[in-house]
């Protein structure tokens, strides 16, 4: 068993596709075992987002991230962190393979819905930035 951080962006959340993105994830079988909307503070999306500091997007995407509620949840199921990743769809919506996440309801690289973690280290480091422990209920 597995846990992974998805994060519906502002996008995602200002279209509405929360529950669609969420029903996604029950249909697959996995379990969500925490989940809040909520504001991210400006130096919360720099930690979230460290390994991309100095690249030319950075602060587009921290000012992204933070222009409206995100629907941040851990996901848990066997190899959720790939699967997840399967799920979403690559990065640019326009390389997701049809029926993901992305290449259904994204078309830019700045604004592409869903946030998952690449690896089960980085959900290990993100839910630990975004959830309490008590907050994760199996
Ligand atoms: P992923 O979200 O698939 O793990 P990355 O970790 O590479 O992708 O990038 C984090 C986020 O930064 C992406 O989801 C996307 O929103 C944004 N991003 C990545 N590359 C670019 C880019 N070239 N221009 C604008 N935004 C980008
Ligand atoms: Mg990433």
């Amino acid at each position: 068993m597995e846990r992974t951080y998805i994060m519906v962006k502002p996008d995602g959340v200002r279209r509405g596709l929360t529950g669609e993105i969420i029903s996604r994830i029950e249909r697959k079988g996995f379990k969500i075992v925490a989940m809040k909307k909520m504001l991210i503070s400006q130096q919360t999306a720099e930690t979230h987002y460290g390994e991309h500091k100095g690249k030319p997007f950075f602060e587009g995407l921290v000012r992204f991230i933070t222009s409206g509620p995100v629907v941040a949840m851990v996901v848990e199921g066997p190899q959720a962190v790939s699967e997840m990743r399967r799920l979403m769809g690559a990065t640019r919506p326009w390389e997701a393979a049809p029926g993901t996440i992305r290449a259904d309801y994204a078309t830019t690289v700045d604004e592409n819905v869903i946030h998952g973690s690449d690896s089960p280290e980085s959900a290990a480091r993100e839910i630990g930035i975004f959830f309490k422990p008590e907050e994760i209920i199996g």
